[in-house]
């Protein structure tokens, strides 16, 4: 319930403050969502189930909760990453429909409708299940699992970058910052207006951990698509931690390892809370 509590306080503090908005672009919640989970009495808070609790961990750690706070819902949300039988507890509330739509696709087309509004629509098709999403640079179609469904259509999956790839010099610049950072973990984010743009925001980091200090609100963070950090010497694998940190958003991830002998560079897709791992050319000119 704690948890529940701190993103409800989060949040209503910043619907009071007009920041309404702000809250939606922030996290690609719709407004209707972010209006429900602020009118929730504080028994429903409790059987708020995953998807909510990882938005809780989201905004937890871009907002600046206390450090007891930001523990105790991390290791909640690992607790229910580890055991799926703690996540069947909580009861599946509809406030799940604001989240998914669930379809089937038309047994007559396999031109998929256009996109509902929703978070997440999963669609079943001939050839498996299929997560579909959106934002303005990004569209994606991708299998969650693949099997045969009989007198169905096939979908085309497809991953599109709106903006060109991240130029080279751009990952030559991450990676001389990395250096520099020597045994300091870094993180950065890199948005797309005309053009791709590097950010290091203001943030705290040791051998093994980083974390952005500056508010999430009219910051870069809000308009990132990519999320990139570095594990200074470690390989670039993402943790059990990086998965709990980045759950909850949609957008792309990279781990940058093994510096500075062979600076290597791994990349996923996060639509929420699932991860694609994808090849690094889709993002990146090498
Ligand atoms: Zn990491």
């Amino acid at each position: 319930m704690a948890i529940a509590f701190v993103q409800m306080s989060f949040l209503v503090s910043h619907l009071k403050r007009g920041n309404f908005e702000k809250l939606m672009d922030v996290n690609h919640i719709p407004l209707p969502v972010v209006r429900r989970l602020c009118c929730l009495p504080e028994q429903m808070q409790a059987c708020l189930q995953r998807s909510a609790i990882r938005l809780a961990v989201q905004i937890c750690r871009k907002a600046h909760v206390g450090r007891a706070a930001k523990q105790r819902i991390q290791r909640y949300a690992l607790m229910l990453s580890r055991n799926s039988k703690s996540t069947d507890r909580l009861p599946d509330r509809p406030m799940n429909d604001s989240f998914c739509t669930h379809n089937i696709i038309s047994s007559d087309t396999s031109n998929l409708p256009p996109y509902s509004g929703k978070l997440q629509e999963y669609w079943m098709a001939g050839n498996g299940v299929f997560l579909r999403s959106h934002r303005p640079e990004l569209e994606v179609c991708l299998a969650i699992a693949r099997c045969t469904v009989g007198n169905l259509p096939q979908i085309k999956p497809y991953f599109r970058l709106v903006p060109s790839k991240v130029p080279a010099s751009t990952i030559s610049e991450i990676i001389q910052i990395c250096l520099e950072a020597g045994e300091r973990e870094v993180l950065f984010y890199l948005s797309y207006t005309n053009q791709w743009q590097l950010h290091v925001p203001a943030q705290t980091a040791s051998r093994t951990s980083v974390a952005a200090t500056e508010s999430s609100f009219n910051s870069t963070y809000e308009t990132a698509l990519i999320e990139i950090h570095s594990h200074a010497g470690a390989p670039a694998c993402f943790s059990t931690q990086d998965d709990i940190e980045e759950s909850g958003k949609f957008r792309i991830f990279a781990v940058i390892g093994s510096l500075p002998e062979k600076p290597s560079i791994c990349v996923r897709l996060g639509v929420y809370d699932r991860f694609f791992d994808i090849p690094i050319s889709w993002i990146f000119t090498l």
